[in-house]
């Protein structure tokens, strides 16, 4: 039986600012004031115009007044239409770097519920990210929070991600992608370096610092992708305010996809833990990848042979469908239509403990990656 059969793919977007629009001193223009300017009008555009079925608005923690975050969980709770559209509870834990070296980079805390604090990178409890594990699994059950790395290359700013700082309960996703680029592996399509080049302040890419790079190091994480709007644009930014450096403008923003058997609070938040989730850069490629008929994100006993199995309904033509094993391009099919079905047997002798997701491009340059299937 197929196991996606049993479930329903919803879209969404889990990293988008709502304040900034007002506030970022970067987006002083009038387009930056042109985005909705309210949490409830956020939403709205995430649902009706985006045509989103969850959206978390992440505003940076230390931005945030109390007020502010209590207006967020209100926020959160009125926009929440069961069965239709689900608001999530989050924002941004923004760690700034001390001095040369880099900190630990940008996390966004989502909870699954209507309650959890705002656990700030610049107060004493929460300002490591073990401290804010710590902190977050003395105040939350475990199971009802998530915290999603983003932008893990991003040099400039010495945003990165600080991989060493890892915890495997709470880290269950990262952001392969959002309008700063694709963190998967340096280089193009969608290089975080190509931005920054356009920028005053822009290093580029963060070497060692990719997604590839952690699952390399035995690090689990499901694949998403956010928006990173900044202009209260859930999902579709029409202006990416504070990120547009002189001419150049960033990309498309992402949206992720998650497979769960209805669209309830529950069942979707359990799959982001699950890591039943995919990301995109922007349109909605569906996607189904299976390891031994084993879903995405799922770990797996070691086995000799693995049969993987996946399903692509583009948007546009599908140039290129990649099975990506331990970090290598091991398989790949042009199909040059709007849908494919791909199946292929890894039938090499099989090491102690693999990954494999897929990489989809369109011929539009549009894609999505999957989250990991680990054997092993
Ligand atoms: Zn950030
Ligand atoms: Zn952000």
């Amino acid at each position: 039986m197929d196991p996606y059969d049993r479930l329903q793919c919803f879209w969404g977007d889990l990293h988008c600012h709502v304040r900034e629009v007002r506030r970022d001193r970067f987006s002083s223009g009038k387009l930056g004031a042109d985005g909705p300017s309210t949490l409830d009008e956020a939403y709205a555009w995430g649902r009706e115009n985006s045509r989103l079925d969850f959206v978390a608005v992440t505003d940076h923690d230390t931005h945030l007044t109390d007020a502010e975050w209590t207006d967020t969980v209100s926020a959160a709770r009125r926009n929440s239409l069961p069965g239709r559209f689900l608001a999530f509870l989050g924002y941004e834990w923004s760690h700034v770097p001390d001095g040369p070296s880099a900190g630990y980079g940008h996390r966004n805390v989502i909870y699954r519920g209507f309650e959890g604090p705002l656990l700030r990178c610049n107060q004493p409890n929460s300002d490591t990210a073990p401290k804010l594990w710590c902190e977050l699994r003395k105040r939350v059950p475990l199971t009802d929070a998530v915290v999603i790395p983003h932008h893990p290359a991003r040099a400039a700013g010495s945003v990165w991600w600080n991989i060493d700082a890892h915890d495997p309960d709470l880290e269950r996703l990262v952001e392969v992608y959002s309008l700063w680029g694709s963190s998967e592996k340096p280089g193009p399509p969608f290089e975080i370096h190509y931005l920054e080049q356009h920028s005053p302040t822009g290093r580029g890419e963060a070497p060692g610092h990719f997604v590839q790079d952690a699952l390399a190091r035995g690090r689990r994480f499901g694949l998403v992708a956010g928006s990173e709007s900044h202009d209260g644009r859930p999902g579709n930014p029409l202006f990416h305010g504070p990120h547009r450096c002189g001419a150049a403008v960033c990309y498309r923003g992402g949206i992720q996809a998650v497979y769960a058997p209805e669209l309830d609070r529950d069942a979707v938040f359990d799959a982001f833990r699950a890591r039943r989730c995919y990301g995109a850069t922007g349109v909605k490629i569906a996607l189904e990848f299976t390891v031994n008929g084993h879903l995405m994100g799922a770990e797996i006993d070691a086995v000799k042979e693995r049969t993987v199995q996946v399903r692509v309904h583009g948007t546009d033509t599908l140039a290129e469908i990649a099975v990506v094993r331990d970090n290598r391009d091991v398989f790949a099919v042009a199909p040059d239509a709007n849908t494919a079905e791909v199946e292929w047997r890894d039938v090499r002798p099989g090491a102690p403990s693999d990954w494999y997701y897929v990489r989809v491009t369109q011929r539009d340059g549009n894609m999505a990656w999957s989250s990991p299937v680990w054997v092993g």
